[in-house]
């Protein structure tokens, strides 16, 4: 069958990821070219790589544009997800200013195109826009306790501002958007140097490095497989026009730092041991997401546990760390 036989010909459509060479970026473009559209990836690579998409290069509906969002952008397309922004806290504290810039300035370039050409835009929102919350789980109606001068705040406070954005340009304009907020998202593709802590465990595991614990290691995150989460991604822009969010997507399983150590040193069968470094400032003592609203809206679950999805992760990163690490004796 020709690729113009599909039944979901009948529906394609040209949809820009903006961010789509990261790591959730690239997993979306994936699945958009899978469903039969025409998919333009707009990423600056500051954090994305040309490797997460290497294998969507060669796809005849995939298009790869080097842009920054923080500077207009004028392409015809029929939805827009709109992604870019380092995500990691290790990278969004290197350049906190253009952080800032890129979520609202971002926001207001992606919001103006949506507005020109009247097409649907979704806004990957965070967690991180409830801060170190008082209200537990997370409830989309929390407005959350976000210090507004710290070193988060250029990601926390340019999320907020561009959801204020978004819902501002929905009732001023009329514009259709979709507001997701993402909880700790982890999978192949993150990047082996970002900082997170999953892939900070999995490559410290692998190397046989000591595990760095932050603090006492008993705050806690809930971690969502990246498959479930694009599935929700998706799942919200295919959702009616009356329902914009904001909507929480995320795996409401709850571990905290040392109990995600524990899996990690198991999985990997490594002699690994624990090392304690201080808490950054400002870092949420709990996180997990309240996801009824999801379940009920999108009729959306996850899938996918914690154990199950680290397995298929430290696959990835066995042959990532294989790879780097044959790389540098190589240039000995
Ligand atoms: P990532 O850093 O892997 O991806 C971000 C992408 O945006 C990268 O490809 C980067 O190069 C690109 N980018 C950054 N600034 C840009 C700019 N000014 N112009 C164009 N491209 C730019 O991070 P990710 O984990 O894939 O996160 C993707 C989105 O999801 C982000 O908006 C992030 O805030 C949000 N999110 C992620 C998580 C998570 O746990 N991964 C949680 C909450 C929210
Ligand atoms: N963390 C840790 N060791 C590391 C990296 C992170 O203990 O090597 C902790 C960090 O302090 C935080 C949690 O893990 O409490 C999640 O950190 P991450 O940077 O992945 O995401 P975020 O804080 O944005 O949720």
């Amino acid at each position: 069958m020709s690729f113009y036989d599909r039944p979901q010909y009948a529906v394609k459509k040209r949809v820009l990821v903006t961010g789509g060479a990261g790591f959730i970026g690239s997993h979306l473009c994936a699945r958009l070219l899978e469903q039969g559209h025409q998919v333009l990836c707009v990423d600056n690579f500051f954090t994305g790589t040309r490797t997460n998409i290497a294998p969507l290069l060669g796809h005849p509906e995939f298009e790869v544009l080097r842009h920054d969002v923080t500077f207009p952008l004028f392409v015809e397309v029929d939805e827009i997800y709109n992604l870019a922004c380092p995500a990691s806290p290790v990278h969004y504290q290197f350049d906190p200013v253009q952080t800032t810039k890129t979520s609202v300035v971002g926001a207001i370039n992606m919001l103006g195109l949506a507005k020109r050409l009247r097409i649907p835009i979704l806004q990957a929102s965070t967690s991180e826009v409830y801060g170190d919350p008082t209200v537990h789980p997370q409830v989309e109606s929390y407005w959350g306790n976000v210090n507004p001068i710290g070193p988060r705040s250029c990601y926390d406070e340019g999320k907020r501002c561009a959801e204020t954005l978004f819902f501002d340009y929905h009732r001023q304009h009329n514009l259709a958007i979709k507001v997701i907020r993402i909880f700790n998202t982890y999978g192949p593709h993150m990047h082996p140097h970002d900082g997170r802590v999953v892939s900070n465990f999995i490559v410290q595991a692998l190397r046989g490095q000591d595990i760095t614990i932050y603090g006492d290691g008993q705050q806690t995150r809930s971690f969502c497989y990246v498959d479930d989460l694009v599935r929700g991604m998706m799942a919200m822009m295919a959702s009616p026009a009356d329902f914009v969010g904001p909507v929480n997507l995320g795996n409401p399983g709850e571990f905290t730092m040392l109990e995600l150590a524990q899996q990690v040193i198991e999985l990997t069968g490594s002699s690994s041991k624990l090392v304690y470094r201080p808490l950054p400032q400002d870092d949420p003592r709990q996180r997990k997401p309240d996801i009824t609203l999801a379940k009920s809206a999108l009729d959306w679950d996850v899938s996918v546990q914690l154990r199950q999805g680290l397995s298929s992760t430290i696959d990835y990163f066995r042959t990532v760390v294989a790879e780097i690490d044959a790389r540098s004796e190589a240039s000995l």
